[in-house]
């Protein structure tokens, strides 16, 4: 999952960590794929082989609430994550 502590400055007011996290909330969820990849063991005279293959999962979006202590501006953030099932 994303860091979401990367979000210190308030976009209105320029105010360094200022923005206070609020409510978190799932908006989205939808099945996706998701990418794996197999290192193949280094065979002798053979080249290193990448195999990738595509596993079931779901991504999940969430809406997060910054609110600025300063300004009381409120931000929202999206942020989503992938799941493998
Ligand atoms: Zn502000």
């Amino acid at each position: 999952m994303k860091n979401l502590s990367i979000i210190r400055k308030c976009p209105e007011c320029r105010k360094l960590f200022a923005l206070s996290k609020g409510q978190t909330t799932e908006i989205a969820r939808e099945d996706t794929r998701v990418v794996e990849s197999l290192t193949q063991p280094h065979l002798k005279g053979e080249l290193h082989q990448m195999a990738t293959y595509h596993v079931a999962g779901e991504r999940i979006t969430y809406a997060t609430e910054y609110v600025c202590r300063h300004c009381g501006k409120t931000q929202i953030v999206e942020t989503s994550k992938v799941n493998k099932k």
